[in-house]
């Protein structure tokens, strides 16, 4: 580490903000540079397809938490200027405008990007969604009306399908999977959540490919792996997303599904660190397996981490991860990986609200997937949380029985 070089951070969204806030707020004494491609305050992003998208205007974007901490000459922010590459040998970051920051340790927090649909490219009303313009757009198409095609039905299109619904529009999914949410949530979740998407109306087109897009000049037509054609008066995909990795490219570092980082967050590079959504790394309670999260907490969680390992301090060990979902006046909430289990057992709650709790061969629990009203789920996937990281191995009568608490299963 050079010493009386600042800490600089690549990436100014939830990650790398955050990674400034817990360094200002540990008490780290150093100067701090924080690159950010965008101008303005960073906003929160879970808002954008959920209460920006809700019938009657624009709401206000959410301010990243702790922005007025960041309000002290220690940190400089770098507005509207892309971190373009690493000057390893010389240990400087080279932006967009050819300015090389010097660094102590720099930390990668450059998140994802949309999967692009080639076919869609440069086509009239298409959408994708990351920031708040595309927020806007979509919201002004939504808002007129009309049918609606949501290309890939994972957390965000669903979130998307749903809004579209508040709006009156006639919404169809297109799903080249057989079943919805198949990345992130089990069967009968999935099962589940696409019930009440039929229930207010949604198409669902599940081992549906789109092969064809053009724009007949008045509206977008698809053509559909089955032969059949539809039109839509806007589309959005929702294919994933893929992660920022361009300022790694003449550096260098170690790629491998995103940035690869080991346990401590290190690139292959030790001075530099990778956080967020653009990194993956080997989650411990796994056995190392190496993931990428895109999830709200797991950038928030890796940004303490980050600040931990930069001020010396100890850093508390990889937790389990954890993702949420609003569809409707619905939740769904997953702690664990899914596909880490063999089997599961059901635990019913009330108005319809269920957990799947699952295991793997050996019967330790795994990873808990649950659904219902409102925040029917959320105190149980919470107390799951702790069992999943210490691996324990509960009675899959016990997880089944609404009656028994997930507190004395640890
Ligand atoms: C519409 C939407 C809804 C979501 N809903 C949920 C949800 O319900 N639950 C949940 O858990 N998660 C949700 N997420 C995911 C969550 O928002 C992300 O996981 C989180 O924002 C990741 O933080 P990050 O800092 O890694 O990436 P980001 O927040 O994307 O920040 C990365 C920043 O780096 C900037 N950048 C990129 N390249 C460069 C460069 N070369 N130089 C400088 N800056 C650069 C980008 O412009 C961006 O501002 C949602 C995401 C979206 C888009």
């Amino acid at each position: 580490m050079k010493i009386g070089r600042p800490i600089v951070i690549a990436g100014a969204g939830e990650c790398g903000m955050s990674v400034a806030v817990e360094l200002v707020r540990g008490g780290y004494a150093g100067p701090i540079h924080l690159v950010g491609e965008k101008t303005g305050q960073p906003y929160e992003r879970p808002p954008l397809s959920k209460a920006h998208l809700e019938p009657g205007g624009e709401p206000a974007p959410v301010p990243i938490d702790g922005h007025g901490q960041l309000q002290t000459s220690r940190v400089i922010r770098y507005s509207g200027l892309k971190a373009a590459a690493i000057d390893r040998d010389r240990a400087e970051l080279i932006l967009s405008n050819g300015l090389r920051l010097a660094y102590s340790r720099l930390v990668l927090a450059t998140g994802a990007s949309p999967r692009r649909l080639p076919m869609a490219e440069g086509l009239a009303g298409v959408h994708y969604l990351r920031s708040l313009a595309d927020a806007a757009a979509l919201l002004a198409a939504l808002a007129r009306g009309g049918e609606i095609a949501v290309i890939g039905a994972g957390f965000i299109g669903l979130e998307v399908a749903a809004a579209a619904r508040a709006h009156g529009c006639t919404v169809t999914v297109i799903e080249a999977r057989d079943r919805i949410l198949a990345r992130g949530a089990d069967p009968d979740i999935s099962g589940a959540v696409a019930s009440l998407h039929r229930a207010k109306g949604v198409t669902l087109l599940v081992s549906t490919v789109l092969t064809a897009l053009r724009n007949d000049g008045a509206q977008v037509v698809l053509t559909l792996s089955d032969g059949r054609e539809m039109r839509a008066d806007a589309v959005i995909v929702g294919i994933g997303a893929v992660p920022n990795t361009a300022p790694t490219a003449a550096g260098g570092l170690a790629i491998d599904n995103g940035i690869a980082v080991d346990e401590e967050l290190s690139t292959s590079d030790p001075q530099i660190l990778a956080a967020g959504d653009c990194c993956s790394f080997p989650l411990a309670v796994y056995g190392n397996r190496r993931v990428r999260l895109e999830s709200w907490r797991n950038a928030r969680d890796q940004a303490a981490q980050a600040a931990a390992i930069l001020t010396g301090a100890s850093p508390a060990p990889s937790p389990v991860p954890w993702f949420w979902s609003d569809q409707y006046d619905h939740g769904l909430q997953v702690a664990g990986l899914v596909d880490e289990g063999k089997t599961h057992v059901c635990r019913e709650l009330s108005e319809g609200a269920f957990i799947n709790f699952h295991l793997s061969a050996e019967g330790v629990l795994v990873a808990a997937c649950g659904f219902g009203p409102g925040q029917s789920v959320g105190r149980d996937i919470r107390l799951a949380e702790m069992p999943i990281a210490r691996r324990a191995t509960p009675s899959p009568d016990a997880l089944a029985s609404a009656g028994v608490k997930l507190k004395s299963m640890l």
